[in-house]
């Protein structure tokens, strides 16, 4: 039963001194025997506060190794050791290095929906939440954006700033269609559009903000937004609606659904804290050099 099985959690929490993070686009269950809700940026900088000698991260891959880089002598765990990130997977170290021999002056802009490898090849991180100050803050004329073209162009469009861009983008974003948008618009005349960068320029260019989930979480709170049109991964209808009680929060696309996210479950939580396996740990060696453009990052929001 779902409430032994939380019981279960909250105690083993307790004896094990675990935090347990999850994710925006996690399961609603899983979402609420968190103690840290947010992004990838939130998440992260929660994982370098946290008293907590374990770490249960209810994310993807990605996100358990960032906590694993910035905190070498705590255990992070990923309830599901497949949950990965396809976007993160479009690019290799290997490739990176090729493209930075392509483009010798370039500083190299890594989106944190990377893997450690390519974070390790890296000048600066960003995430959705901090992109365009991160580029703002860099002098270098010339900028190479991985992996997601489509954060990347957004952010180019912000700053004014011409950059290369990878050609990756996210399986579950580039779902959302101009003609969801135009359709849900249709249906709900008075409500508020917000997108997420991750999304096609032709949506972007449909919305009234454009946000990472934590700006899209202050954004619905916001006096003035009664009913919200929300172009990203569906779940997070379900931290706006439990937030804002009165509002209408709408799904651009019922698509836009990350099965990777979807992969962790509180069963799976249980298992992990019990066992305290599937551990993420990214190898010393290139630890200490993805840390370098996560702590650039950090600095600079
Ligand atoms: S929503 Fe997209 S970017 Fe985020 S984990 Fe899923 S596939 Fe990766």
């Amino acid at each position: 039963m779902a409430s032994n099985t939380i019981k279960r959690i909250q105690e083993l929490k307790k004896s094990r001194n675990a935090v347990i993070l999850a994710h925006n686009y996690q399961r609603g269950e899983v979402q609420d025997i968190a103690d840290f809700r947010g992004d990838s940026l939130e998440l992260s900088q929660q994982a370098t506060r946290t008293k907590a000698d374990i770490i249960v991260f209810c994310g993807v891959h990605f996100m358990a190794e960032t906590a694993s880089i910035l905190n070498p002598q705590k255990k992070v765990l990923l309830p599901d050791a497949s949950a990965g990130c396809p976007m993160a997977d479009m690019i290799t170290a290997e490739q990176l290095r090729q493209k930075k021999k392509e483009l010798p002056g370039a500083t190299v802009v890594t989106y944190v929906n990377s893997t450690a490898e390519v974070k390790a090849e890296s000048d600066y991180c960003c995430t959705s939440a901090n992109g365009v100050k991160v580029v703002n803050a860099i002098k270098s004329k010339e900028i190479l954006f991985v992996p997601d073209q489509y954060l990347g162009d957004y952010i180019s469009k912000k700053t004014g700033k011409p950059m290369h861009l990878w050609p990756g983008y996210c399986p579950t974003h580039v779902k959302i269609l101009p003609e969801n948008i135009i359709q849900r618009k249709k249906e709900h005349p008075k409500a508020k559009v917000v997108v997420h960068p991750e999304c096609r320029p032709d949506v972007i260019a449909l919305a009234d903000e454009v946000a990472s989930t934590s700006g899209m979480v202050r954004y619905a709170a916001r006096d003035d937004v009664k009913e919200l049109i929300v172009g990203t991964e569906v779940e997070i209808v379900h931290r706006l609606t439990k937030e804002n009680p009165g509002k209408k929060f709408i799904p651009a696309s019922n698509k836009a659904i990350c099965p990777n996210m979807k992969k962790i479950t509180l069963e799976k939580v249980l298992d992990s804290l019990e066992t305290l396996t599937p551990e993420v740990r990214v190898p010393e060696e290139i630890r200490v050099r993805a840390l370098i453009p996560v702590e650039r990052m950090l600095e600079i929001v």
